[in-house]
């Protein structure tokens, strides 16, 4: 059944110290953009509960009480002790009919005490962008914090140009980052962060209570959530862009959708972000840098580990360790059903398109899409895509050699690739024209766009052109949206 929504406190009863009480912003003329009535419906919430004026903040929601979540972070690896919300509140929880509880969260809703010298604000195209890109990935079937609404605040805020406000309400499993470990281990108020990993034990991994050492495993199904999480978006090609301690989830979710964009074709050093100057979160980078975000929350950790710091240390690095071998597994098994391949399957064949892709410059989406139509019986999809089909004619003919030991009807494996492999991702061009249009005020590409990333795996008539890549002469650069 669907009501109003009632939010509770959990994160700010449990945990004093680690956030501020605070108000939103007053907004001249807040209007709906987009909302999302389907993910209500999903937690439960009657749509016409939510509107423009409680979903920025100018009333407050049944039980919310606003609050700017503190968390420190190493950003591009420089350390900085006080990141926190500063443009975001933490209106409360609400618990989903499934049971779940997720937290409701806007951002650009105006400063904080954390705010430092930026305005608290953001602009609409950057939080459509969110929008569009962050329901893409639940579309996908990647974790990830998801968005409610989108509303235009009526006030223009300054960039490089004025560009009119806005505010996102978006829902989490929580908000939860390695940054807030980071915060509560810097205090040096141990009890303090003692109370965060218990309830982030009991939040998300509480399976964790039962363990001999509950910090121990905790700590093992975040590295375990990671690994899993980075192989999904090794997978579709994500980038994420900005993969900061403070934008890593304890939940495993994706979170922050800043200068995220998705790589057309396949190279590993693929970076858009205009502030990554050295590549530090190349698109190949991102498994390694999870892996040193992790260490450092296994830092914030070592004390509940062991007595002794030398065999805390040891059993962290044992773990963080054991991130490469979770990570490819997920990985090895996600590339084994894109390609088709029988459950053994060596990782050769796959590294061998891999290198052939990077070489001949093809796009990592359509390369996949198109290995389904060649195993039923149609290459010439695949072959267009590379400068020089011979060596896509070899490299097929080993494929086939490996899947030749599979006992499944290749029909019923072409069906389960195409269940795996996107035929639609966010493509940069289409998604730079929605925002483009919408920032003055056509929301008409935006709702497009939403709604054929709604189903990515289906190949519909008509939508050709969402499948295609961007022309690629000027490298494409996404900003921090800021
Ligand atoms: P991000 O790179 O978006 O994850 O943001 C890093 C930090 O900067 C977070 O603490 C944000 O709250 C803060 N921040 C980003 N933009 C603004 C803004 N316009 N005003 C205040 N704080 C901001
Ligand atoms: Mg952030």
């Amino acid at each position: 059944m669907l009501s109003g929504v009632s939010l509770g406190q959990s994160y700010a009863s449990a945990l004093p110290g680690l956030y501020e009480p605070w108000q939103a912003a007053t907004f001249p003329d807040p209007q709906m953009l987009v909302l999302n009535t389907a993910l209500a419906v999903e937690l439960g919430i009657d749509p016409d509960a939510l509107d423009a004026v409680t979903l920025t903040g100018q009333a407050l929601l049944p039980g919310s009480a606003p609050i700017a979540m503190a968390y420190a972070g190493h950003q591009f690896g420089g350390y900085s002790p006080r990141l926190g919300d500063g443009r975001a509140l933490l209106l409360g929880e609400l618990t989903a009919p499934d049971g779940r509880l997720v937290d409701l969260h806007l951002k650009g809703s105006g400063r904080t005490p954390f705010a430092r010298g930026g305005d608290g604000k953001a602009a609409v195209g950057p939080m459509l962008r969110e929008y569009i890109i962050s329901e893409a990935m639940h579309a996908l079937g990647i974790p990830t914090t998801r968005s409610l609404a989108v509303v235009a605040t009526g006030e223009q805020i300054a960039r490089d140009t004025l560009l009119p406000g806005a505010v996102l309400a978006r829902v989490a499993a929580s908000h939860l980052r390695v940054g807030t470990f980071q915060y509560a281990a810097n205090t040096g108020d141990a009890e303090m962060l003692d109370r965060l990993a218990r309830y982030a034990i009991e939040r998300h991994h509480p399976a964790a209570f039962e363990a001999p050492n509950p910090y121990f495993s905790f700590y093992e199904s975040v590295v375990q959530a990671q690994a899993e999480l980075l192989a999904k978006w090794m997978l579709v090609g994500f980038i994420h862009g900005v993969m900061n301690t403070d934008n890593m989830t304890i939940s495993g979710e994706t979170i922050d959708y800043g200068p995220c964009a998705f790589m057309d074709r396949f190279s590993p050093a693929t970076v858009f972000s205009s502030i990554d100057h050295g590549g530090r979160y190349a698109y190949g980078n991102q498994p390694v840098i999870a892996q040193w975000n992790l260490a450092r929350l296994a830092e914030t950790l070592l004390p509940f580990f062991a007595p002794e710091q030398d065999d805390a240390v040891t059993m962290a690095t044992d773990v963080l360790r054991s991130f490469t071998d979770r990570y490819d597994a997920h990985w090895l098994a996600g590339m084994r059903t894109k390609l088709g391949l029988p459950e053994h399957a060596d990782r050769a064949i796959v590294d061998e398109l891999l290198a052939l892709m990077q070489a001949q410059s093809v796009d990592f989406t359509q390369c996949f899409r198109s290995l389904s139509s060649a195993l039923r019986g149609d290459p010439s999809r695949a072959r267009s895509l590379f400068s020089d089909p011979s060596a896509f004619d070899q490299w097929s003919a080993r494929w086939n050699a490996v899947r030749n030991s599979d006992t499944r009807a290749s029909g019923e494996v072409a069906t389960e690739m195409d269940a795996v492999n996107p035929v639609y991702i966010p493509r940069n061009q289409l998604v730079e024209a929605a925002l483009d249009a919408a920032t003055n005020g056509d929301l008409a590409p935006f709702h497009a766009l939403v709604e054929v990333l709604q189903h990515p795996f289906e190949e519909r008539a008509g939508l050709e052109r969402y499948a295609e890549p961007g022309i690629q002469d000027a490298p494409y650069r996404t900003f921090c949206g800021t």
